[in-house]
Parts: C-alpha cells; sequence; structure tokens
C-alpha cells in the first residue's frame, strides 16, 4: 500500500510530523513518500499511483491550508483516501469528514497511524477519530525523503549571520491547561516523552546534513525538565558549536531560575516564551499560572544571563481596548523589549478553536457569534468596533512592512503612532527609548503563525 505525507505549514520548520510517522510506516512494510508544500508544489500527478494522502495538522494555519488540497486531490483521484492526523485532527473530525476523510488521528499519532492503514489494508472499519494518548517506543524520524534542511526557516545571528536550522522533539503535549491552547482539548494537562536516543540520533542526521541549530519544538521544553535538560547537556557535550533555541512557559522560567544558566552555557541563542498579555486579569482568564510582576522578573533574569528572550502575545482579545493596547506597547518599550518581538506578535487575535477551555468562560460566550467550520474557529467581535479595526489596520501594517524589509524598530514605530492615532491621542508621545541595534537580538527568519 502507498501512502503519501503532506505538511502544509509547519512554521518554516522541517517537519517532524512528515518525518517520524514515515519511519514508522515504512518499518511496517508501507511504501511512503512526502510532500512539504510550504516549500515545494503540490504533487497533483505523483499521487496518482497513491492509495492514501495523509495531511499533517499540527495548528491551524496548516489545517486552513490542507482543506483546499483534500478536495483538490480528492477532485483529481476520486478514488484516494483522504486521511488526517496531528492536534488540529481529532477538534476538527465533523469538518474533516464533511469533507470526506476515512482516517482521523490525534494525540500520539504515529502508532494509531500504522494500526488505521492495515486495518484499512485488511478492508476493516476505522472509527473516527482516534486520538491515541498511549506512551510511545518512537523510531528515530527518517529525513531521507525531505527537503535539504537548507530550504527551510534560518537562525539570523547576532552578528548578521545565518545559520542552517533543524527541528526536533523530545516532548509532545503539556502537563498544563492554559484555556486558550489548543493543546489542552487533545492532551488534556498531559505530555509524552521521545526517548532520549531517539532525539539524540535525530540530532545527529540533522548535524551530518549541515544543520547548525536546532529549534526544540516542544510545547514547554520544562514540562520534564530532567528528560530535556539531560538532552541539551548530551547534544552540547557532543556538538559544542550547534546553537538551539526552546520554548519555555513563564512560570516554569520563574520555578527552575537556577536552572537558566545551563541555557546560556550550552548554546541557548533565544528562548520563546507565550507571556500572552500585561494584564493580570487577562492572564487569570487565559489561567496561565503567572503574573506580569513574574514576567517582569524573568525580563530581568535574563538580562542579568546576558540570554536572549522571544515574547510572544495575544494582543487582542475580548478583554482588552484601545487603551490597553496602549500600554502593552509602552510596557514593551519600557522593559526594552522592541527588538526581541517578533512584529507579527503586535497583531496577533485570539483565536477560539472548537473545543476551546475558553468557552467554559461566559464572557468568551458573550462575544461568540457563531462556530465557522471552514475558518475551524468561533468567531467573535470585539464589543468597540474600534478595537476589531484597529488590529485589522496593525496586521495590515505589519504585513505591509515586513514584505518591504522593514526593522523591527520601524514596525514597531509605525505600530506605536497609529494605536495612538485610533486612540485618539495628539500628540503622539515620544518611545522615548534608544532604539537597540537590531543585531543584538538573534531569531529565526519566519514570521510566527499558529
Ligand atoms: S503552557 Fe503553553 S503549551 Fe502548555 S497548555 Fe499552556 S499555552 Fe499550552
Amino acid at each position: 500500500m502507498n501512502i503519501h505525507l503532506i505538511s502544509t505549514y509547519n512554521m518554516g520548520r522541517q517537519p517532524f510530523g512528515l518525518a517520524s510517522p514515515a519511519a514508522w510506516l515504512r518499518d511496517a512494510g508501507f511504501e511512503v513518500t512526502c510532500t512539504d508544500c510550504a516549500i515545494e508544489p503540490f504533487p497533483a500527478a505523483a499521487i496518482a499511483n497513491t492509495d492514501i494522502i495523509a495531511f499533517y495538522l499540527p495548528m491551524h494555519t496548516a489545517t486552513r491550508l490542507a482543506v483546499p488540497l483534500a478536495q483538490r486531490a480528492r477532485k483529481l483521484h476520486p478514488g484516494i483516501k483522504l486521511c488526517f492526523y496531528g492536534l488540529y485532527a481529532p477538534t476538527n473530525a465533523d469538518y474533516l469528514k464533511s469533507l470526506g476523510a476515512d482516517i482521523i488521528i490525534g494525540g500520539e499519532y504515529e502508532e494509531e497511524l500504522v494500526k488505521a492503514l492495515k486495518r484499512l489494508q485488511a478492508n476493516q472499519p476505522t472509527e473516527n477519530p482516534q486520538t491515541n494518548m498511549g506512551r510511545q517506543q518512537f523510531r528515530v524520524p527518517d529525513r531521507s525523503a525531505l527537503p535539504s534542511p537548507n530550504r527551510y526557516a534560518k537562525l539570523l545571528t547576532s552578528e548578521g549571520k545565518q545559520r542552517i536550522t533543524g527541528y526536533t522533539q523530545t516532548t509532545r503535549g503539556c502537563k498544563h491547561t492554559c484555556r486558550h491552547c489548543p493543546i489542552v482539548p487533545v492532551y488534556n494537562g498531559h505530555f509524552r516523552v521521545i526517548q532520549k536516543d531517539v532525539v539524540m540520533a535525530d540530532i545527529r542526521q540533522q548535524v551530518e546534513n549541515g544543520v547548525e541549530h536546532i529549534t526544540f519544538g516542544d510545547p514547554d521544553f520544562l514540562n520534564g525538565p530532567g528528560h530535556s535538560i539531560h538532552i541539551i547537556e548530551a547534544m552540547h557535550q557532543e556538538f559544542p558549536h550547534l546553537t538551539y533555541d526552546v520554548t519555555i512557559k513563564v512560570e516554569h522560567l520563574v520555578k527552575h531560575r537556577q536552572r537558566l544558566p545551563i541555557f546560556k552555557d550550552s548554546g541557548c541563542a533565544f528562548i520563546t516564551t507565550a507571556v500572552e498579555s500585561m494584564d493580570d486579569a487577562v492572564l487569570q482568564i487565559f489561567d496561565k499560572g503567572h503574573t506580569h510582576s513574574q514576567f517582569v522578573e524573568v525580563v530581568s533574569a535574563f538580562r542579568d544571563l546576558n540570554l536572549v528572550m522571544n515574547p510572544t502575545f495575544v494582543a487582542f482579545h475580548p478583554w482588552m481596548d484601545t487603551e490597553a493596547y496602549l500600554r502593552f506597547l509602552e510596557t514593551i518599550v519600557e522593559l526594552d523589549l522592541i527588538e526581541h518581538v517578533a512584529p507579527i506578535q503586535l497583531a496577533i487575535r485570539l483565536l477560539i478553536p472548537n473545543a476551546s477551555k475558553l468557552l467554559d468562560v461566559p464572557a468568551t460566550r458573550k462575544v461568540i457569534s457563531h462556530y465557522d467550520a471552514a475558518a475551524l474557529v468561533h468567531q467573535w467581535q470585539h464589543p468597540d468596533p474600534q478595537v476589531d479595526a484597529l488590529q485589522q489596520t496593525i496586521e495590515d501594517i505589519v504585513d505591509k512592512l515586513t514584505a518591504s524589509g522593514a526593522s523591527r524598530a520601524e514596525i514597531f514605530g509605525h505600530v506605536w503612532e497609529v494605536a495612538h492615532k485610533f486612540a485618539g491621542k495628539n500628540p503622539i508621545p515620544s518611545m522615548q527609548l534608544e532604539i537597540a541595534d537590531r543585531a543584538t537580538v538573534p531569531y529565526l527568519n519566519e514570521p510566527w503563525y499558529c
């Protein structure tokens, strides 16, 4: 049986979500081909001889992009079976079934993919969706059919150089239950470990293939600190020149503050942290597990250690207004974070996916108009239409200026001006800050979308 695995979007990284199942399926005797449609054309002709086309759905944007391709595949080859797997598959199962999905798998998908394909081969029925939360013994991801790492997003270093970037994970899922997080409806406060020898072998094969920097895609790198820190220590010992980045929540950065020097000493280029809001009331709604003052404390700890932070935000949501947006921008200035914040973060609007825990909050239900299956979200409008207009304007500015190659400081300056005009401020206050040189902050040259 032939299976073609497709990824549509993986934040500019070579997708683990194709390489890992490719290894499992080949071990089980299936013929596997792969296309990363983020950088390769859709294989319209090549899939003519494929029995199943399987779309990897790790996030919202990837799912939106996969839908028209699945429809196209079915139209071109009406007999082809459609499979969807990854985080967004089970929570959108009804919609995917309406597209004719034959197999829908969430959670720890590799083992279940093999089982589902074997059932299909034996003409046995499959119940959809299947969400596997079992502990898997992982295989080393098979990256042989994927585009070269050189074709993906690169780390731009503080010296202005580019480093070829690879991607792996030490865990999946998360032990926390933040209400706005799409991981929670599937993993519900649990995470699963990828064995150390598998992670190390995956890093090794990527380094042999030219990778100079690794992004660890764990939703939170300190969910299992013993496991993950053991891996970065082993990685640094074997590849002292390799740099890396990880994502760690503010709560863990506070709790494990004494461990932060390990990151600085082992080649960590930056740490992404989902701050979401500067407002404690909003942090409580999200159930983020940290306060604004703890975030400020972490910013200061990073400065002391010379560690680079890449904070992310949900800038627009129902619990803010134009004045709150100005305070958000002011806090970025006060904390000297302009160069640390990717411009898209100034425009991010809250997504409320199906089964989101935010739906349990009465204030959320008040602003939701309807569930939009094709958009894969509960649509919401801000009580003040000016806020939605501001969000759209900021998003347009960020898109346009990013495309034109403007610096983070230039984009922030435009956003600052427009936001103050929207709020009716005249004159517009100056930012009162000397903008640091961009080259002091390393980052990946791929805008961030969820
Ligand atoms: S800590 Fe991060 S990954 Fe975990 S539930 Fe919260 S937002 Fe999601």
